[in-house]
């Protein structure tokens, strides 16, 4: 029996840790060839490598910010040729930058901005051109629960990931006529060095809001990224999978 996204290739950017480890790792599982971008985890871009070699599959990291137009440029471009094609591209590249509005520095929104937003933005139009050339492909964009409802303490965060569920739409409208879709995933909090960051009282806390009672794990968030990219979803376009175990229904 083949598997869901046999002979499939794919970019996941931030691709080293956490979510968007757990998402390369889930795409080879499921068939794919993928090329992970990290910032400046060498070590641990080569770890997941390895780990997908070992499943079988092609794999490359590129280090790459995907901030950087050229560099997001240089991302696709290594990633196509290595991998000869690309079918799927997973946007999940993130960082928060914590504070209330009135002590946020401008270079706190700015690079929130940047990575989340612009990164989705670089990669996306550059990655753009195979996929259409292919006439069929699925992007997954990974936002956060934070762009649904707001967070206090992340303005800067929710505007970026509310950014993300508009550019979804828009351009799961611009490619519907192309075969691509264009979905997003909205995580709660999941257990990755991102929320290991939060005061445990404060995630204590939240944990007492979430009805099933605790975080995620990222691989509950590869597990909805996978089935979104394969071809089992195909008719499912401009929406938003939420994985927060209940805590923004
Ligand atoms: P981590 O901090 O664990 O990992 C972040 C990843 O993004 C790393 O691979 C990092 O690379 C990479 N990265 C950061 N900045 C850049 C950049 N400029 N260019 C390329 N890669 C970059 O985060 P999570 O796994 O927790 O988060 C993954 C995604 O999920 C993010 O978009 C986040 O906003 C979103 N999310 C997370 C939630 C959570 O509770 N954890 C909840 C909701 C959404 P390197 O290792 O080299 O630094």
């Amino acid at each position: 029996m083949s598997l869901p996204l046999q002979g499939l290739k794919a970019i996941v950017t931030g691709g080293s840790r956490g979510i968007g480890r757990a998402i390369a790792v889930e795409l080879a599982r499921q068939g794919s060839d993928v090329a992970i971008a990290y910032k400046g985890s060498a070590e641990a871009a080569a770890e997941v490598v390895a780990e997908i070699e070992g499943l079988g599959r092609r794999a490359l990291a590129v280090q790459t910010d995907v901030g950087d137009f050229v560099q997001a440029g240089n991302l696709v471009s290594e990633a196509t040729r290595q991998l000869g094609g690309l079918d799927i591209l997973v946007n999940n590249a993130g960082i928060t930058r914590d504070k209330l509005l009135l002590g946020m520095r401008p270079e706190d929104w700015d690079d929130v901005i940047r990575t989340n937003l612009t990164g989705c933005f670089n990669v996306t139009q550059q990655a753009m051109r195979s996929l259409v050339r292919n006439r069929k492909g699925a992007i997954v964009n990974i936002t956060s629960v934070s762009g649904r409802v707001g967070m206090k303490g992340q303005a800067n965060y929710s505007a970026a990931k509310a950014g993300i569920i508009g550019f979804t739409k828009a351009m799961a409208k611009e490619l519907a006529s192309r075969n691509i879709t264009v979905n997003a995933v909205a995580p709660g909090f999941i257990d990755t060095d991102m929320t290991k960051t939060l005061a445990p009282e404060y995630l204590k806390g939240v944990t007492d809001f979430i009805p099933m009672g605790r975080i995620g794990q990222s691989w509950e968030v590869a597990k909805a990224v996978a089935f979104l990219a394969s071809p089992d979803a195909r008719y499912i376009t401009g929406q938003m999978i939420v994985v927060d175990g209940g805590l923004t229904m």
